[in-house]
């Protein structure tokens, strides 16, 4: 049998099935280029590996207090040395990115200080956690204030009122690389470099701290290598390789990474307590995929800019754009289209594929939203998801997929839906 007869028992008609192989013909050279980096990164993180001397002996499980525990701390040296940092705290504690990114911003500020974001507004989530919107535990309460400069209009810093904002009182910057569900550009590893150079020359001192999410192994450098004192990511996000089935990690200067353990365990045990249960090696293993993972995931982005680019919708980043996180974002226009998409990719999924995603009022959202997921760990974006708020202009945000082929699936179901409910004609 062919490939061609195996997408049709999965629903594909002909005419989604040429027009995709079409795409991906002429989109050789990018995905040559994506395995250039996903071989360079996987070769970091076999280095770091074999000069962490990881062995059998830390996949074994710990319990209680977790004192001692060989395989964590052998994993956070990986992850120190993949990342080229000094330390990391990399943990089964840590449920989720936004939580490490508390514990990061919490262990790192005392009251009078002051946190600045010089690239606008920071992911919904860190809003309560910061106070710019109110909540019970924010930094706010525990006196510690916040400012914002905004990207200029054509997403370049504003480096004038960046150096205005940066006072005495200034403690930490804080540095989104992705877009997250922004309608800005999202950051190269070298702008970061830029920004960070530009903010120490202002203050010296300052702790720069990078929210990674959704960046690691895009390129063949991460914002540690420029200057970042702190990069804080979530492991059901890139670094976990779809193994991972929680988690979250903290790598940087030594003492950055200590206080930030201060806060996740208690001052005085930090990084010493903390057991790994049995999760080791689907945290090394995750690792150890990763690169080949992120790579596959950034195919399925830059298939489905291409695919719907070329039918005529609007697509951020765009077709040829260079990639610097794995998000992608398409317009389409209209609420029937944001959800055929979604039930498309939903219908791709090997888990839940039979679920049909609708529309919900999801706390905290000021609209409507539709997900589509069919994960093996709950909320995990690395794997292929997609999600929409219900509003115009009726964009739809995707990204992940453990496999280039998942992807690639996800992407012509979500057409086949769309031509099969008449929004796309031929
Ligand atoms: C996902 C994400 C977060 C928060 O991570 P959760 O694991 O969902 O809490 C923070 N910042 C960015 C840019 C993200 O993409």
């Amino acid at each position: 049998m062919n490939r061609e007869e195996i997408y049709k028992e999965l629903g594909i008609s002909q005419q989604v099935w040429k027009f995709a192989a079409e795409t991906e013909a002429q989109l050789k050279e990018r995905f040559a280029a994506l395995d250039e980096t996903a071989e360079y990164n996987q070769m970091k993180v076999i280095k770091a590996m074999q000069e962490a001397r990881v062995s059998d002996i830390h996949f074994a499980a710990t319990n209680g207090y977790g004192y001692n525990d060989l395989g964590r701390d052998t994993l956070e040296e990986v992850y120190a040395r993949a990342f080229h940092g000094e330390s990391a705290l990399v943990r089964t504690q840590i449920i989720s990115g936004t939580h490490a990114l508390h514990i990061a911003l919490s262990g790192n500020l005392r009251p009078g200080d002051e946190l600045l974001s010089p690239v606008g507004k920071p992911y919904d989530t860190l809003e309560e956690v910061i106070g710019i919107r109110e909540s019970t535990g924010s930094l706010k309460e525990y006196g510690i204030a916040y400012r914002q400069v905004d990207l200029l209009s054509d997403g370049s810093f504003d480096y004038e009122n960046i150096a205005r904002a940066i006072n005495s009182r200034t403690k930490l910057v804080t540095i989104q690389r992705s877009k997250g569900y922004a309608a800005r550009p999202t950051l190269s590893v070298k702008r970061i470099g830029e920004l960070i150079a530009f903010v120490k020359r202002c203050k010296p001192d300052v702790i720069c701290m990078v929210d990674n999410c959704y960046g690691e192994f895009v390129e063949r450098t991460e914002p540690t290598d420029v200057g970042a004192d702190l990069i804080v990511g979530s492991l059901i996000k890139n670094p976990g390789g779809g193994l991972a089935p929680i988690g979250g990690y903290i790598v940087g200067r030594k003492d950055c990474v200590d206080r930030a353990s201060y806060r996740l365990s208690a001052p005085g045990l930090g990084k010493e307590a903390g057991a790994s249960l049995g999760v080791n090696q689907a945290f090394f293993q995750g690792l150890f995929l990763s690169p080949a993972v992120v790579a596959g995931a950034l195919k399925g982005a830059i298939f489905a800019a291409n695919i719907y680019e070329r039918l005529g919708f609007a697509v951020m980043p765009d077709g040829k754009e260079s990639r610097h996180d794995i998000i992608q974002a398409v317009t389409l226009g209209s609420k029937e289209a944001v959800i055929a998409f979604c039930q498309g990719i939903q219908a791709a999924a090997p888990v839940d594929s039979f679920a049909v995603p609708e529309p919900w009022d999801m706390p905290g959202y000021d609209a409507p939203v539709i997900m589509a997921a069919g994960a093996f760990v709950q909320g995990s974006s690395i794997e292929l998801s997609a999600d929409a708020p219900i509003k115009p202009p009726y964009a739809v945000y995707f990204q992940g997929g453990l496999t280039w082929y998942h992807a690639k699936l996800g992407i012509m179901k979500s057409l086949q839906k769309l031509t099969d409910e008449k929004i796309v004609k031929w």
